[in-house]
């Protein structure tokens, strides 16, 4: 008989959240980690604003919550910033160039994006239903979802449905006139996504984004630092085993049912449930193998598009940086360099080419002198021909115009395929998958794999690449064990 009722292959955050729902319930859990630290992406994200609350209290976990002021500053390269400030989901000019009427127009267009957002929010802790299967559970399902979106009245309903397939820049377009403000709104939907302003469904990003995350920017914020070990605590007082450096090679499968897992050192344990918190591709086609899987479902698999364009860039300052024309008191804050929807979508297009573009679009933050940066659009690319000191001398020079004492100690950078390799997380994708209305709800990761399930007899999925999707909120992975949960009774 295996020692273990389950076990988890990664130790992600949503690895972790599976593995305490699950061992509340009394099953015997391993957690196998290839890295020497848990926490997988978590170690590249630089804010934890869209942390479920519920799973927090269902886990009875203490996040500290951060009470202080913080802004939003889309930076402007003649150093005439935007400042906003986000209080119970309203937000405040604090400075900006946009005139009143334009100010209004984006506080409606976020009020309307609101409304869209609270109809999705009620679908995020559900196991999305599978299409076609002929069981009345699923069809009802469906009905009870199309009621959801019946209930936003008909005018919404009708401009909700319009809107989600649209890009981004056409709805700002149509109804805002300030750059700063139509680049601000970009960046926030497609941060993370392999999509312009430009791409359709790039609303529906943003969407998704307020519907998990409480807010457009979030203002709910917990101390980023505590969320790995706290969850590490509570699997741990709960009697969760955890490996670290256990790098899963093989996925062990008996007549299409898992069975246990072969690691690198060739060490092999069984468990009657094996639950994989690598991102679906690298599951099916790296761990698993496609023998057991049929040639329809191996196509679709490899369809799902995981290309990411993110690197994070560290750097150590002599001093606590400066940003010019912000006061000392305004610098808790996310700075923002998307300046406008064009200047966005050309570094979008370079990447489609697999190319970077001179002037790339960051965010970042401060911590007493370390600054950690999203630069994108930095791709992914085949073989990993990056050139890093150049990407690294680059990222520094977007920022130069902005810092008044970049004095720089050290500077280090991972790129998209650093990402995958270090995590395992195919094209290093922030999502561990496109964000997108075909990669979405009952489509995430693809049709037929979207309830958690894999085709294998209790093999599941429980990461970014499952419904609700990527960003640090542990959804997947308290969906993934409420739905074993249930086939297990
Ligand atoms: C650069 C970057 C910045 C980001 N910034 C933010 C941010 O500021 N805020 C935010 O909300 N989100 C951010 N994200 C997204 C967020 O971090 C991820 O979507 C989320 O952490 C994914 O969590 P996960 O548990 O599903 O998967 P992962 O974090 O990918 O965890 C999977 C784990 O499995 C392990 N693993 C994989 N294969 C094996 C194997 N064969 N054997 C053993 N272990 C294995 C990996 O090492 C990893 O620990 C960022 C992402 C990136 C790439």
């Amino acid at each position: 008989m295996s020692k273990y009722d389950v076990i988890i292959i990664g130790g992600g955050h949503n690895g972790l959240v599976c593995a305490s729902y699950l061992s509340k319930k009394g099953y015997k859990i391993l957690i196998l980690e290839k890295n020497e630290k848990l926490g997988g992406l978590v170690n590249c994200a630089s804010s934890l604003n869209g942390f479920s609350s519920k799973i927090l209290g269902d886990l009875n976990i203490k996040l500290p919550k951060l009470n202080y002021n913080s802004y939003i500053v889309a930076l402007h390269s003649e150093q005439q910033h935007t400042i906003l400030q986000e209080n119970n989901n309203k937000i405040n000019f604090i400075k900006s160039n946009a005139n009143e009427e334009n100010q209004k127009k984006f506080s409606s267009l976020i009020n309307k994006y609101k409304i869209y957002a609270s109809t999705l929010s009620n679908f995020m802790y559900e196991v999305p239903p599978r299409l076609k299967s002929g069981k009345s559970k699923d069809t009802w399902q469906l009905i009870n979802m199309g009621w959801k979106i019946r209930k936003l009245g008909k005018k919404n309903m009708r401009e909700f449905l319009r809107v989600i397939g649209l890009n981004i820049a056409d709805d700002l377009e149509d109804n805002l006139r300030d750059n700063t403000l139509m680049g601000l709104l970009s960046h926030e939907a497609i941060l993370g996504s392999n999509l312009g302003p430009r791409s359709p469904g790039s609303i529906l990003s943003l969407l998704y984004k307020q519907a998990i995350q409480n807010g457009l920017f979030a203002s709910e914020k917990y101390d980023f630092h505590q969320l790995i070990p706290s969850l590490e605590k509570n699997c741990l007082d709960q009697g969760v085993e955890i490996k670290n450096n256990a790098n899963v090679k093989k996925i062990i499968t008996t007549n299409n049912q898992a069975t246990g897992v072969i690691l690198d050192n060739e060490e092999k344990i069984e468990a009657g449930i094996i639950i994989s918190n690598a991102d679906p591709k690298t599951t099916y086609f790296d761990l698993l193998g496609t023998e057991p899987l049929d040639t329809d479902f191996i196509r679709r698999a490899k369809n799902i598009r995981t290309k990411g364009n993110i690197a994070k860039l560290t750097i150590t300052l002599k001093e606590n940086p400066l940003i010019i024309n912000i006061e000392k008191e305004k610098m808790n804050a996310k700075f923002i360099y998307a300046p406008d929807i064009n200047y966005i979508e050309r570094a979008f297009n370079a990447s489609k080419y697999n190319k970077y573009n001179e002037n790339l679009c960051f965010e970042f933050h401060h911590c007493v002198n370390v600054i950690v940066a999203n630069i994108y659009y930095v791709p992914y690319v085949k073989n990993n021909t990056h050139d890093k000191e150049k990407l690294i001398q680059h990222s520094i020079n977007l920022l130069k115009p902005f810092i008044s004492n970049l004095e720089i100690e050290n500077a280090e950078l991972i790129t998209p395929n650093e990402i995958e390799e270090t995590y395992n997380v195919m094209g290093g994708h922030w999502h561990h998958g496109d964000f997108e209305i075909d990669q979405m709800l009952m489509m995430r990761p693809f049709y037929g794999s979207a309830q958690y399930t894999t085709p294998i007899k209790n093999l599941y999925l429980c990461s970014a690449g499952t419904h609700p999707g990527g960003g640090i909120t542990g959804i997947n992975g308290r969906n993934a064990a409420k739905k074993i949960i249930r086939d297990k009774i």
